[in-house]
């Protein structure tokens, strides 16, 4: 193929495999979506520069949410968790990047609001854990297992953002 957009679209596509590209779930809590703070969230793994891969509003049944958090099954506080989570609609991302997992974690901040940092989304918009706004995956097996669990075949986008240049030599 002639056209020199292509080869280097090519190229860029088999530099990203290489690099260590992840992909993680995030989820703004009905919480987020009851407080406005959508657009807020979703500019903050924009302006870092992350890749959106999928993207939706949803009101998550019962059975899901305690698939979701099985590992936390076994806690106290599980059955007000999947109350929580099912109170109203939640914003269900895929996002992509080098790095995203840990990455994502700490744009979210520590589990308790009170103790994430300032800066972080739950340092800046929250005081409570039981009202902590937003979810991400922490680990790249969990991230695989909840972008699958939360997205079905065909919901996810497979595209290129051409401003990767920028972002990334
Ligand atoms: P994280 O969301 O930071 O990964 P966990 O996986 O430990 O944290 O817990 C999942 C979610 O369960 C938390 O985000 C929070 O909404 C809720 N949660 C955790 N601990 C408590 C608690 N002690 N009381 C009430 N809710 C909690």
């Amino acid at each position: 193929n002639r056209n020199p957009m292509n080869s280097y679209l090519f190229l860029t596509h088999l530099k990203a495999s290489m690099e260590d590209v992840q992909q993680t779930y995030i989820m703004i809590k009905p919480d987020g979506v009851q407080r406005g703070l959508v657009g807020e969230i979703i500019s903050r793994f924009e302006h870092k520069g992350f890749t959106l891969k999928g993207l939706k509003l949803f009101q998550c049944p019962t059975e899901l949410a305690e698939e979701h958090y099985r590992d936390l099954k076994s806690k106290s506080f599980f059955p007000k968790l999947v109350k929580y989570i099912t109170s109203g609609p939640v914003v269900c991302m895929a996002w992509e990047g080098p790095g995203i997992v840990a990455a994502a974690r700490k744009l979210i901040g520590a589990t308790n609001p009170l103790q994430a940092e300032p800066g972080t989304i739950r340092g800046d918009l929250a005081i409570q854990v039981g009202r902590n706004v937003v979810h991400g995956s922490d680990s790249q097996e969990n991230g695989q297992r909840e972008v699958a669990l939360w997205f079905k075949d065909g919901e996810l986008c497979e595209w290129t953002q051409e401003i990767t240049p920028w972002l990334r030599e």
